[in-house]
């Protein structure tokens, strides 16, 4: 005996209704759903017969994007162009899920609008990745102005600040001032106390040294191993000083013990402090040079000490001074 051929309309219902996709059917002349697939219920939770208007449509989203895709929506329709538009709808248990709206507008014999047919598409792990890319993208943006122990700025990021400042000293004659500082004996620190403690005091005296900078634009960034640098801008020899000696003593207070140190028990740093007004034509990286400099002079001095000088350019080096 042969079965009953199914009639077309039966068999683009049982289509619609076992395909992901969610087919509706919105009557524009009463704003009300003419049809919803009744996967609707295994998506959001609502029932198939819950969707009344267009009103549950729109009140089932995401608050912050309902003006945005009704807007948009209602002015496309408007128009008779097909439309597509990703929002987050409502659960019945109250979570929200991203969904794809495609949607079509049909016309009738005069052109009129008519209704709107479309598809709803589950599309959350899609905006998951996305997010997860957009997140990945920030760390990756992050890593590279960060130095990925310490926290402070990397050398890169030395770089372009050092070069945006010189140049703004360079209009404004202001004095810019760099401080360069180096941990004493750090290699004997390691050998001593192991380098997973070598790093734990790397951060420590990164965070000191971010809390011996008071103004806005003051500006700390790990120069290399056990180094640090500090931009100053608009500060003169002497705004350069205090702000050396205050990261001397902040490292004091954390008192950190290095019983390698030829002197002192606790940790100590040396550091070079150089001034510079900047004319055209001066390079920001013979000044960095000249302060590195005074950096030496102070380790041979003995260390824990600084060394500073007015940097120009005609004296080739800096007028100096070391306590
Ligand atoms: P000085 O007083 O002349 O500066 O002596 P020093 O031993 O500090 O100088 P040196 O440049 O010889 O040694 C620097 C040491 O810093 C060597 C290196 O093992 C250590 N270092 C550099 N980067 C890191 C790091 O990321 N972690 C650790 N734990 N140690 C580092
Ligand atoms: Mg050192
Ligand atoms: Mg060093």
């Amino acid at each position: 005996m042969l079965h009953d051929a199914p009639t077309d309309s039966a068999v683009y219902k049982t289509l619609l209704e076992s395909t992901r996709a969610i087919p509706w059917k919105i009557d524009w002349k009463t704003m009300t759903f003419a049809y919803i697939g009744p996967q609707i219920e295994t998506l959001l939770g609502w029932s198939q017969s819950s969707w009344v208007s267009a009103n549950d449509w729109a009140e089932r989203m995401h608050p912050e994007d309902r003006e945005r895709v009704v807007d948009f929506c209602v002015s496309q329709s408007r128009n008779g162009t097909d439309h597509e538009a990703d929002y987050r709808a409502l659960t019945a248990s109250g979570d929200y899920i991203w969904i794809r709206d495609v949607v079509h507008v049909m016309r009738d014999g005069n052109g009129e609008v008519d209704a709107l047919i479309g598809f709803m598409f589950d599309i959350s792990e899609r905006k998951r990745a996305e997010e997860q890319l957009i997140q990945l993208q920030r760390q990756l943006e992050e890593y590279s102005y960060k130095d990925g122990l310490t926290g402070v700025a990397n050398r890169r990021m030395f770089d372009s600040v050092l070069e945006t400042e010189w140049a703004s000293a360079q209009r404004s004659g202001q004095p810019l001032s760099l401080i360069l500082l180096d941990i004493d004996y750090f290699k004997q620190y390691n050998d001593h106390y192991g380098h997973i403690q070598g790093d734990d005091c790397l951060r420590s005296v990164g965070k000191a040294l971010a809390g011996a900078l008071h103004r806005p634009r003051d500006f700390i960034a790990r120069f290399g191993g056990e180094e640090f640098v500090l931009v100053l801008p608009e500060t003169d020899g002497d705004a350069a000083l205090q702000v050396a000696e205050r990261c001397r003593r902040f490292i004091r207070e954390q008192r950190i013990a290095h019983e390698q140190s030829s002197v002192a028990p606790l940790l100590t740093i040396s550091l070079g402090v150089g001034t510079a007004v900047p004319r055209a034509g001066d390079r920001p990286l013979d000044f960095v040079a000249a302060v590195d400099r005074l950096l030496y002079q102070a380790k041979q001095g003995g260390r824990n000490r600084l060394a500073a000088a007015q940097w120009s350019r005609d004296e080739g080096s800096m007028r100096d001074g070391t306590r």
